[in-house]
């Protein structure tokens, strides 16, 4: 008997999608297809395009060209069923410094809490749960304007984990983390990714973009590569992307990014 082949589950696809701000174009016709149940990273250098590419597959900002979340048209989707399937941690994400710790997490279940109804017991355990992963709990009823920047963007981190959603996108969450807490980041996201969320996280940390399923490079507003981490042919599109300044190296087991320094 012929075995029945699947075609792979895909979390979100945009196909040809272009942003403009004003008269210049800042992504140009991307194509893309991030695998569900998996962690895909977009890294780049400084202007890419990142996170206009993010905004865009989260619909945080007009694009041209369909995008699918999770098999429907973005537009098809109502705000609040949008907000409960795909949570956002953004890039040097603002937010209200005098509220609590726990209210600022509390907001990631706004979109499951009926209107002006009190945060029900779910609510509650689900704030707990993320405050617990990022080790935020104990800063609960501090306010967020009180805390480092590491500090604050673990609290935004676990407002995002509090939404408990199917995807999950990133940009640059290891901002301002110090190194033990990176690798708690990176524990987190292989639990959520075993769980069968998906993961969709903008990284400059190489060797943490690495430990994803998938790598997608970009320059210049364009995709130039898509592939997976261990292949050699995504690790030389990553070293062409940042100009032969770093080389990917094997080391313990681990894809490891290296400067390469070169005199002048
Ligand atoms: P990345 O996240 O890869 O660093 P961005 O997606 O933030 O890059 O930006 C891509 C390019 O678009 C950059 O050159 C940036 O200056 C430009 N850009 C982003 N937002 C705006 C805006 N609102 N107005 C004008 N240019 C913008
Ligand atoms: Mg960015």
């Amino acid at each position: 008997m012929n075995a029945v082949i699947t075609p792979e589950k895909i979390a979100i696809s945009a196909s040809q999608i272009s942003v403009s701000v004003g008269n210049s174009r800042i992504l140009h016709s991307v194509d893309l297809a991030l695998r569900a149940g998996c962690w895909t990273s977009i890294v780049g250098p400084n202007g890419a395009g990142k996170s206009t590419l993010l905004k865009a597959l989260a619909g945080l900002l007009p694009s041209t060209g369909p995008v699918q979340l999770l098999g429907r048209p973005l537009h098809a989707w109502s705000r609040r069923e949008r907000a409960r399937a795909l949570a956002w941690l953004g890039q040097n994400e603002s937010a209200a410094d005098d509220l609590t710790v726990y209210d600022v997490a509390m907001l990631g279940r706004l979109p499951h809490q009926g209107w002006m109804a009190p945060p029900s017991v779910a609510d509650h355990a689900a704030v707990e749960q993320a405050l617990q992963t990022t080790q935020a709990w104990e800063w609960r009823t501090r306010a967020l304007g009180q805390l480092s920047g590491g500090e604050r963007q673990r609290v935004l981190l676990a407002r995002a984990l509090a939404v408990q959603a199917q995807v999950l996108l990133m940009d640059e969450p290891l901002a301002n983390l110090d190194p033990p807490h990176q690798a708690d980041w990176l524990l987190t996201v292989r639990a959520l990714v075993a769980a069968g969320t998906t993961v969709v996280s903008v990284l400059h940390e190489l060797t943490f973009a690495l430990h994803a399923d998938d790598v997608v490079v970009m320059a210049d507003g364009r995709v130039s590569h898509c592939g997976a981490c261990a292949e050699r042919s995504t690790h030389r599109a990553l070293e062409r992307v940042f100009d032969q300044r770093i080389a990917i190296h094997a080391v313990q087991g681990q894809w490891v990014a290296l400067p390469q320094l070169i005199q002048s």
